[in-house]
């Protein structure tokens, strides 16, 4: 990094710490020349140089140069992009389950429910398809940013009653 001439100044808010991504943006700011102006907004001064599709490609055409507020506008897109295709990691996964347990179950979702619990207990198998199913659910309420305590707390509210309700049903 101390090898990059004239580029030492590293935008603070910086999110790719990443080498590859690093090494990446330089080889194209090598290449791409900086214009005077925001290529997107074409108002403001040209500030740094930011990826267009997320794909982060090896290609000049992928690439722009921007002024800060588009950049902070498209980190924002960005972020969303990331969260939202992202491989959950377990602590995530938790997260959605323990929220999952807390929404309006569908009406399929109860079947199976009911289903597993009249067999008894659930199993490994059915415990994976729940989760299957609310991994395909959209979750707007994850994306860019961290569960909240209040909404943990909610969440935890809405477990309780649904545990209940389901001791009754049994
Ligand atoms: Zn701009």
């Amino acid at each position: 990094m101390y090898g990059v001439r004239k580029f030492g100044k590293q935008n603070p808010n910086w999110k790719g710490e990443d080498v590859g991504y690093g090494a990446l943006h330089s080889w194209v700011k090598r290449r791409k020349e900086k214009p005077r102006l925001c290529e997107k907004c074409k108002k403001k001064p040209a500030y740094d140089l930011a990826n267009i599709s997320g794909k982060y490609k090896r290609d000049l055409g992928d690439w722009w140069w921007i002024c800060r507020h588009c950049h902070m506008v498209e980190d924002g897109r960005m972020s969303n992009l990331i969260n939202s295709g992202r491989e959950f990691t377990e602590e995530i996964k938790r997260k959605i389950s323990a929220s999952c347990m807390g929404r309006k179950l569908t009406e399929e979702t109860k079947r199976k429910i009911g289903k597993a619990s009249a067999g008894r207990k659930h199993t490994e198998e059915t415990k994976r398809k729940i989760s299957e199913t609310h991994k395909k659910m959209p979750k707007p309420w994850l994306v860019g940013q961290e569960v909240s305590n209040t909404t943990r707390r909610k969440m935890s509210i809405a477990r309780k009653k649904y545990w209940r309700k389901r001791k009754q049903l049994e």
